[in-house]
């Protein structure tokens, strides 16, 4: 039973709250997609209908498929991730980058994967700051031979060494966590205020950080796989008070997913849609040049 804390969320931001209590209960929201690394690649699995913001490289695949399990993966033809990362990731689609992308929280290396699928960019870095996930991020990128660098710095040391460098910046933000209930994984303390708030705070520096990286008209994605407003559409509008210079970029192929709960544009995603555990996804763009 979901505790006061996500009923409280629930009432206050859920568009269906009975919906939204029911997916965190039941925990089966989880909607398995791959990635696939090269066009000609043909799919041995079912495919469920795409959604308006799926890419054509992404298949979601039908219930009771385990992509993870099969020959395939172990050669590096796709990567595997929920529909909801796909969603949140999307949002670089359209981007032309050319230039350098830098991936800030990494691992495991989902939102990297994509990045290099969806840009090509000329030079990709994939950071992650805790020491012993640059292992399984490493693996990940090896078996899929994305030609990413990778780093394990904090975000100020990253912004000191390749300030003002990159036309994208990913920040796919450590966070509470809240969609790992509509997975069915355990997370005690999730919606807890102090939990929220701390993770909040830590956001905000990663992101003031962040934004130090972007060259003129870059682009900053902000992604987090939780609901609570104070982690998403707070930090954002904190952010943008903070740089008044960044604008958030409208996503006509996310629209219908566009938070009430904020005067800019950013999306959410619900683990009661049926497109995965839910998540936030805002793209934020750098001025050309600055008065
Ligand atoms: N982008 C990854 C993907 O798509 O596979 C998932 C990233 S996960 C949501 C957030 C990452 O941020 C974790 O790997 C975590 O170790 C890292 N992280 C934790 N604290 C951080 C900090 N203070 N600064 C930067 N990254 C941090």
């Amino acid at each position: 039973m979901p505790n006061k804390y996500a009923r409280k969320l629930a009432a206050k931001l859920a568009p269906d709250p009975d919906a939204f209590l029911e997916a965190l209960e039941a925990g089966r929201s989880a909607c398995p997609a791959v990635l696939w690394l090269h066009d000609s690649a043909e799919s041995p699995f079912e495919s469920k209908p795409p959604a308006s913001w799926q890419p054509e490289f992404v298949q979601a695949v039908a219930t009771g498929e385990r992509p993870g399990r099969h020959a395939l993966h172990d050669e590096g033809a796709y990567y595997c991730l929920d529909l909801s990362s796909v969603f949140e990731a999307s949002a670089l689609c359209g981007l032309s980058a050319g230039g350098m992308v830098v991936d800030v929280c990494a691992a495991p290396g989902g939102k990297t994967v994509f990045a290099h699928r969806a840009l090509a960019p000329e030079r990709l870095i994939a950071n992650e700051v805790i020491g012993k996930r640059l292992g399984p991020l490493t693996g990940n990128l090896k078996r899929c031979k994305v030609p990413a660098e990778t780093r394990c710095a904090d975000p100020s040391k990253l912004a000191e060494e390749l300030s003002g460098l990159a036309s994208v910046v990913l920040v796919d933000a450590p966070c509470s966590g809240q969609s790992l209930l509509a997975r069915g994984q355990d997370n005690p303390g999730a919606f807890h205020p102090i939990n929220v708030n701390s993770c909040a705070n830590r956001q905000k520096r990663i992101l003031a950080e962040s934004v130090r990286l972007l060259a003129p008209g870059g682009f900053l994605l902000y992604s987090t796989c939780t609901y609570a407003r104070e982690e998403n559409e707070d930090v954002l509008a904190w952010l943008l008070t903070r740089f008044p210079e960044l604008t958030a970029q409208e996503l006509p192929t996310h629209a219908a997913h566009r938070s009430p709960h904020a005067d800019f544009p950013c999306y959410r995603l619900w683990p009661d849609a049926g497109y995965g555990a839910g998540g936030f996804v805002a793209l934020l763009q750098h001025p050309i040049s600055t008065p």
